[in-house]
């Protein structure tokens, strides 16, 4: 038996849709506003040029956009100062006509990550990164801004009408991004959660018995056959580029051997979809649904603030 295939483009469509009809109408050469006072504004700051982030960026723009919401993309060299970003950031704070404001990771090494995330007004912290947001996280407290791809985890369950309540579900990784908000986002829902990490002994004791297995690693074919049950539902989180020698790349920097390479997430697909009952593929599962989760925020963010 193959199992059924959530597909987060189908789900990402309508999210966009849903948006772009709260946020603008399209008319044949522009977009005009409709229901809201003024346009939903994001600001993305890149410290640095890593090619990664540049490629998630024009992701965002792109699709922030397509719903008639103003994207501005603010670049600093790499050798900002700490000092200078946090007043950067403070003055986005003040300013009424920016709504959202996010940091793309990685920013260079002597900027202090922690401080500079929480250094954004988290009435404008669209990733849900900060102190605040995460305490609002584990509160269960309805004034969270959800981290996107954890959002976008739940968003995906619900779609496909997978039930979270009462199930026991595991979660691989553990990270403040990703693993650990889908933890405590499914916990809330009343799932009982396990999770695993680099220093869980036996993996498949964490996974073998759960109903649904998100993993959010970072390293392709870590869950393979010996991991997974029949009936169980599996969201790969994953997103790793590999070349056709399985050799993982770090960045999608041009190079050697470009052509061959291609996306994979943490699940061995092959030898996982005939088993259980429902899989996300990579690509075309929770990626693209992560940006629409993060503009979905931002409208909540902009309702906030109006
Ligand atoms: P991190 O590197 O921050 O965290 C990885 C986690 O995996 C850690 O908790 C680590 O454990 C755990 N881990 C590492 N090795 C193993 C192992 N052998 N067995 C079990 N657990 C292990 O990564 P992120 O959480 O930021 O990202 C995870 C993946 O999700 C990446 O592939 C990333 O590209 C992808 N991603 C996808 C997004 C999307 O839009 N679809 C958005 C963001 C990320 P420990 O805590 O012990 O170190």
């Amino acid at each position: 038996m193959s199992a059924k295939i959530l597909d987060g483009r189908v789900v990402r469509d309508e999210i966009k849709e849903n948006l772009k009809s709260q946020i603008s109408l399209s008319t044949r050469n522009s977009l005009k506003a409709s229901n809201l006072k003024s346009r939903p504004k994001l600001v993305i700051i890149q410290v640095g040029d890593v090619a990664e982030s540049n490629t998630y960026i024009s992701g965002k723009i792109k699709f922030g956009e397509s719903i008639g919401a103003v994207v501005e993309h603010k670049k600093f060299p790499a050798t900002i100062s700490q000092k200078s970003l946090i007043s950067q950031i403070s003055i986005l704070n003040s300013d009424s006509s920016v709504h959202g404001i996010i940091v793309q990771m990685p920013i260079p090494e002597h900027l202090n990550k922690e401080a500079i995330i929480d250094t954004i007004d988290p009435k404008k912290d669209v990733d849900g990164l900060t102190t605040t947001n995460q305490q609002l996280l584990e509160n269960n407290d309805p004034q969270v801004f959800i981290p996107a791809t954890a959002k976008a985890v739940i968003t995906i369950l619900n779609y496909y009408k997978i039930p979270i309540e009462g199930k026991k579900a595991a979660v691989v990784g553990r990270s403040k991004l990703v693993g650990a908000p889908v933890a405590i986002l499914l916990r809330n829902l009343g799932a009982q959660v396990e999770v695993g990490h680099s220093q869980t002994p036996d993996l498949t004791a964490v996974t073998k018995p759960a109903d649904i297995v998100v993993v959010a690693v970072g390293k392709p074919n870590l869950i393979t056959k010996n991991h997974v049950s029949p009936d169980q539902t599996v969201i790969d989180v994953g997103i790793n580029v590999i070349d056709s020698n399985a050799r993982l790349w770090k960045t999608e920097k041009p190079g050697i051997g470009q052509n061959q390479r291609h996306l994979t997430g943490d699940v061995n697909f092959a030898e996982v979809e005939p088993i259980v009952a429902a899989i996300t593929p990579v690509p075309g599962g929770i990626g693209p649904l992560t940006i629409a989760s993060l503009f979905e925020n931002l409208l909540e963010a902009y309702k906030k603030q109006s």
